[in-house]
């Protein structure tokens, strides 16, 4: 098998698969504690996803009023309606002042209050005095605090000498007999010609996969490679039912208009110009969490109330704001706004629609970033060598639903984890276990499969139907009947796979074979999402079923596991939620009725 293809090897202490915020938080800390490490990216770092975060990051610094992280930790449970896990939620919150102070000394360009400390506005969900007041806890660079913090992380990055391979494509996960990992095989998509990386640790910082989905406010590469390559090596994906509709996407563009909108005064508007979200949740209204927002919006569209000649759509209303605090807090916003809508801000509402945005499902991992799988009756073993992180991973600090701002944060606390964990855990240098000859065999056989392959369906059509069974069938609100249905139709789409068409056959710049790997990709975690949805009859945050509308946390108070095989079969588990703490600092939050 290994003489058709010609493969360099690469030896690192660390190889990162990813450049968005998680990837490159880590590459420079890994870098930084003197390990020697890799940095893998499909696309040109600073293009990575994380550059079109708007909004900000969340941290407890106070800057703006009182706050506390105790506070945050509160917010954050109640946002993940009690599914997260409070140990990693204790870690997030209470590490977000430090990495965010990091941040800054690093060079980001936050906003600045009049005093000169880091600017912060009010976010759906978070409250001080556990849900009494209203938190300005997310620190932010204008609309545009993904831009100033992948930047500054990358010259981070360079700074410290990290080594990036750039429009490399990560293909598969190299594996030992132990179930170890140990390292990862890669595609120079410019030459087409094969890389292996081998490394003590591997991290996964690949992002999410909201490219399942026909409508998403994620970029094009968003296609989950690193949760695909898990699924192939036989891990499986955990909570994949919880997907996050931003109640802001522009309607038929599908492009975000942030919750700083809202963070700032906007208003969400029906039909009949009314501020709606006052009747769903009297207390927060607009800035109540984003499941309970997107259903609301939903529902006023449903009763006959949305806006637009179809009436199905929202508006999302700024008039009323001084147009000089528009110019200076949300340039980037009208500035989209007038492109893909065509409005003035100043002068008319947006419209808008809730649109794919996060997925709170991926590689589950305990709070020092190791991914961990069910072994031996352990829900909690290490899988040595093998890391995740970001949108990818599944902490699980979000639990069923995010917090806007936490993903930022959760990007950097545990790209930061990471580093800190191997600087205690690996030695610099140390050599390099071997490797069977056979190891790379089976990503090469598929990958020659796919290049290879003369069937009869392009595959922009399998993804086509994909994105449309994902949009139709695991939507907003879900019932027994649309996921029993979902669940057959993604299998038929993921069984059609193997009549998929490539009809490029080079090797150099072959997108053709790329957008088939994504497609492989993401079908495996399609699937996963459909059934783990299908399975779990109870609605919890961001998974609303309408034939079980009530959290039974008697059943249900439990995280998913989904193995998907190469064929598409499932298998389902699950692992208990994390309800203790790390420290004495903060209690345990049992679970109540979750209201905004
Ligand atoms: C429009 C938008 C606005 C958002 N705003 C906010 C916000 O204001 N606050 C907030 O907290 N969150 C926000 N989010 C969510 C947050 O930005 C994302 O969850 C986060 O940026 C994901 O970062 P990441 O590092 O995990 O992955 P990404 O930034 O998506 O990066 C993934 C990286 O993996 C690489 N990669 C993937 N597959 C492969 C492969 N096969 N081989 C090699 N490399 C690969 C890519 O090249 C890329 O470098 C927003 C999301 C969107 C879509």
């Amino acid at each position: 098998m290994t003489s058709a293809y010609k493969i360099h090897e690469h030896k690192y202490d660390m190889v990162v698969v990813g450049a968005g915020g998680a990837g490159l938080r880590a590459t420079f800390g890994l870098a930084q504690k003197g390990l020697k490490t890799a940095c893998i990216s499909k696309v040109f770092p600073t293009r990575s996803h994380t550059v079109a975060a708007q909004g900000g990051i969340s941290a407890a610094l106070g800057n703006m009023g009182e706050d506390d992280w105790r506070f945050h930790f509160y917010d954050t449970i109640k946002g993940s309606d009690w599914l997260g896990d409070q140990d990693a939620i204790e870690y997030m919150c209470r590490e977000a002042i430090p990495a965010i102070i990091e941040l800054e000394h690093q060079g980001v360009p936050f906003s600045r209050t009049e005093d000169g400390k880091i600017y912060q506005r009010p976010f759906g969900g978070m409250t001080t005095h556990y849900g009494k007041g209203t938190a300005q806890r997310t620190c932010a660079a204008a609309d545009r605090t993904g831009h100033a913090i992948l930047h500054t992380l990358y010259q981070q990055s360079l700074a410290h000498s990290a080594e990036f391979f750039i429009e490399y494509f990560a293909l598969d996960l190299i594996m030992d007999e132990e179930g170890a990992c140990r390292g990862v095989l890669a595609l120079d998509m410019s030459t087409g010609e094969l890389h292996l990386f081998r490394a003590q640790g591997t991290v996964l910082a690949t992002g999410g996969y909201g490219r399942a989905y026909f409508s998403a406010t994620s970029a094009h590469t968003c296609t989950g490679d690193g949760g695909g390559m898990a699924l192939r090596a036989g891990l499986p994906l955990q909570d994949m039912e919880f997907v996050q509709f931003h109640p802001t996407g522009i309607y038929g563009a599908g492009c975000l208009i942030t919750e700083g909108v809202r963070g700032e005064g906007g208003i969400l508007r029906n039909s009949a110009g009314e501020r709606f979200m006052e009747r769903y949740a009297p207390n927060a209204k607009d800035l109540a969490s984003r499941d309970v927002v997107s259903r609301s919006m939903t529902i006023e569209i449903r009763e006959g109330r949305g806006v637009g000649p179809k009436k199905d759509h929202i508006h999302l209303d700024l008039t009323h704001l001084n147009p000089a605090d528009i110019h200076e807090k949300l340039p980037g916003i009208a500035e989209t706004a007038k492109i893909f809508a065509g409005v003035d801000v100043t002068k008319q509402p947006i419209p808008v629609l809730p649109t794919v945005h996060y997925n709170m499902g991926g590689l589950q991992t305990n709070y020092h970033g190791e991914v961990v799988t069910l072994k031996n009756g352990n829900p909690d073993t290490v899988v040595e060598g093998l890391y995740a992180i970001g949108e990818a991973a599944c902490v699980s600090v979000h639990g069923a639903n995010r917090l806007g701002s936490n993903s930022l944060l959760d990007l950097v606390v545990f790209g930061r984890a990471v580093a800190n964990r191997c600087a205690e855990t690996i030695k610099p240098g140390a050599p390099h276990k071997s490797l069977g000859a056979s190891a790379c065999d089976k990503s090469l056989a598929n990958l020659d499969k796919l290049r290879n392959a003369s069937g009869g369906t392009p595959t922009a059509v399998i993804r086509d139907n994909m994105q449309q069974v994902m949009q139709s069938n695991a939507a907003v609100f879900r019932t027994g009947e649309t996921l029993l249905e979902g669940v057959q139709k993604i299998s038929e789409v993921h069984a059609s796979f193997a009549d998929v068409r490539v009809s490029d056959r080079s090797m150099v710049w072959n997108s053709d074979l790329i957008e088939t790997l994504e497609l492989q990709n993401l079908l495996g975690q399609a699937v996963a999402t459909m059934v783990s949805a299908e399975n779990r009859k109870e609605s919890r945050g961001a998974h609303a079923r309408e034939d079980f509308s009530d959290r039974d946390d008697d059943n249900w108070h439990k995280h998913t596991l989904c193995w998907v095989d190469d064929a598409g079969q499932t298998r389902l588990d699950y692992r208990p939620v994390h309800m203790y703490t790390l420290s004495k600092d903060v209690d345990v939050v049992p679970p109540k009725a979750r209201t905004y």
